[in-house]
């Protein structure tokens, strides 16, 4: 016989303090939602473990995330970088909510942007300021081997909050921020660009790389035409300050070509497209003593034919940019900060963590430029 005791329990707030908060540890550790890529095509929105921040490493909490041309590779055909199964996204900002060992507590509720990697500082290129070819550069990258930011929580690793660690004042566009990383990438190609003797520039694709090299040309008071196959994209482009814009699809860029500098060609050309045809109208497009910047790349054994006629007797000048320099995040933060850019009209559009998917998508066949990812 079982019998029950009809004594009541009072439950004072004492015992139910922790209670409470016991369970809400629960209810937070079963929803916390994260987008897991297991392999290219298999994106699955999925609860996952709160991530504990590990000694010298901060966890935080998500705003915003936006996607980015590499996450729809990523999705699409893996990465040589990638350690799968892993969450993705690698641009995002966040607000500091829990810190590991050694950290100091005033980093506590910051709201802040960082990047997805950072130089170790140490190796032969990085001694040389050339941090953007670090030798360990690949060992944790955010998104790709650590996991990444279309998640609730990130835990981001010491190495890379240590270096980059932007806090974000009052009143400035999170969205906007959160281009911190791509628009380092476009700033280090500028740089590597240089000066550009005269003034015309052509930019081969108007995605979001494109328009954030365009609106920095436009910055340096230079003459630029786009050129893409999407009228949509073209439509932003002008939108942004484009001088003239070219559709490939109804245009040939070598007729407008022979409108510039007497018919000489551009002065500079970027290609932004990242693809093999791109980079072979570049090499029409420019005139002689004229430089080029490739900023999109191929992949590993691509040969691009260069008639060396226009190296040798034409002194074009071919330049290649890869990733980006501690310096160059600086100067693109100060852009961001200051307003310099409008980064919002890259972003066509905000979904929440359950469209991920979808979001990649959408930009693997060419709808919309960017997305913001609000988890
Ligand atoms: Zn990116
Ligand atoms: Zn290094």
């Amino acid at each position: 016989m079982t019998t029950y005791s009809s004594q009541p329990i009072l439950i004072t707030a004492d015992l139910m303090e922790p209670l409470i908060r016991c369970q809400s540890e629960i209810i937070r550790a079963i929803y916390l939602r994260a987008s897991v890529l297991y392999a290219p095509g298999d994106l699955r929105v999925m609860d996952v473990d709160e991530p504990k921040p590990r000694r010298g490493s901060i966890v935080a909490r998500v705003r915003i995330a936006l996607t980015c041309g590499t996450d729809v590779k990523l999705y699409r055909r893996g990465h040589p970088f990638a350690k799968l199964p892993n969450i993705i996204g690698h641009e995002f900002v966040g607000v500091v909510e829990d810190l590991g060992e050694d950290v100091p507590d005033s980093y506590r509720g910051r709201l802040f942007v960082t990047m997805n990697t950072s130089p170790c500082g140490e190796c032969f290129y990085c001694v040389r300021g050339r941090e953007n070819l670090c030798e360990r550069l690949g060992e944790t990258i955010i998104g790709f081997t650590v996991p990444g930011a279309y998640a609730e929580m990130i835990e981001i690793p010491e190495r890379i909050w240590r270096r980059y660690f932007y806090q974000i004042p009052p009143g400035l566009d999170l969205v906007e921020a959160a281009f911190l990383e791509p628009l380092s990438t476009v700033v280090h190609g500028q740089r590597i660009l240089g000066g550009v003797d005269g003034e015309w520039v052509a930019v081969i694709g108007s995605g979001p790389i494109g328009l954030m090299h365009l609106q920095l040309l436009k910055l340096r008071g230079l003459m630029v035409a786009v050129i893409d196959r999407h009228w949509e994209k073209l439509d932003v482009a002008k939108r942004l300050g484009a001088d003239v814009v070219v559709n490939s699809n109804e245009e040939r860029p070598e007729d407008i070509a022979r409108s510039i500098n007497s018919g000489k060609g551009f002065d500079a050309i970027i290609e932004a497209a990242g693809k093999q045809e791109a980079w072979e109208l570049a090499i029409r497009l420019v005139r002689s003593g004229g430089k080029i910047l490739f900023f999109g790349g191929l992949p590993r054994g691509t040969s691009v034919p260069i008639d060396s006629y226009r190296i040798h007797y034409e002194e074009v000048e071919v330049k290649g940019a890869f990733h980006t320099t501690p310096r160059d995040v600086d100067e693109a933060y100060k852009l961001i900060e200051t307003r310099k850019l409008r980064l919002r009209e890259l972003v066509s559009g905000v979904m929440p963590l359950e469209r991920v998917r979808e979001a990649l998508e959408n930009m693997g066949r060419g709808v919309g430029l960017k997305y913001a990812i609000k988890p």
